[in-house]
């Protein structure tokens, strides 16, 4: 039976292993080009983007507590009939940063709680890798959910769900958030075409909150190997730390 220090330090190979694989070690020093030339080592943030109005925190908790209290009673959709329960969202009502996926799936589904699963557990490396932790952040997705066998949601179920989402973003109102992956980027950036990789890398407006696109972690899992995507996830999260002024 390993010991306490062995899972420890076996823990600890793991995710510095990944900080590695994605290429974390490029966030905590300048860039060189940038010290050479005397350039801000993290982009500029677009000026058009305005900072948020601060909301009232005392109120976000109960408003959100009540959005919740709807969700899990909701049967708008016919998502309804095929999950065990729907998952509202976790994390912090006076978040700065806030993550949304798509939907649930089997484990998020079962747990009634949002990224669980193994690209949960990614989003999680992810969010610690920007020295962060989850319960600091909000963690939601389009729909509430689980659509049959992971399907990607349909267009009247998003219709159907996104008030909830956006009535979570209303009590928040986080200062980035970030769309995981093309059917949450499609409902922030509706007017952005291409895939992905054309559409992440830059700040979108959103009702005065700048939005971040970038990969699901599902898709990081489904290309393991591919360090080049990994980079492209890790350069996003440094521009989100850029405006939060963590950098
Ligand atoms: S997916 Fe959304 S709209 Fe549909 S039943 Fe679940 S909570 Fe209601």
């Amino acid at each position: 039976m390993p010991g306490d220090a062995d899972r420890k330090r076996a823990e600890l190979e793991e995710r510095l292993k990944f900080f590695s694989d994605i290429g974390a070690d490029f966030i905590f020093k300048p860039e060189a080009k940038a010290r050479k030339t005397g350039a801000p080592a993290v982009p500029t943030i677009p000026a058009a983007i305005a900072p948020p109005v601060p909301p009232d925190k005392s109120t976000a908790a109960l408003d959100l507590g009540l959005i919740r209290d709807q969700i899990l009673a909701c049967r708008k959709c016919r998502l309804a009939a095929g999950r065990t329960q729907a998952v509202p969202g976790e994390g912090n009502p006076a978040a700065e940063l806030m993550f949304v996926g798509e939907g649930p799936g089997r484990d998020e589904d079962l747990q009634g709680r949002p990224f669980v699963g193994r690209a949960g557990q990614l989003l999680t490396k992810i969010i610690e890798a920007m020295k962060l932790e989850r319960s600091r952040v909000f963690i939601a997705n389009m729909v509430k959910c689980r659509p049959p066998d992971n399907r990607v949601p349909q267009r009247d179920e998003i219709d159907f769900c996104t008030p909830f989402l956006v009535a979570q973003i209303a009590a928040i109102r986080p200062k980035i958030l970030v769309s995981l992956g093309k059917v949450a980027t499609d409902f922030f950036v509706p007017h952005a075409f291409g895939g992905m990789t054309s559409i992440r890398g830059r700040f979108y407006d959103w009702n005065g909150i700048p939005v971040m696109p970038t990969f699901h972690p599902s898709y990081l899992i489904r290309n393991e190997g591919n360090r080049e995507i990994k980079k492209m996830v890790w350069d996003d999260m440094k521009q989100v730390l850029a405006h939060l002024g963590r950098t």
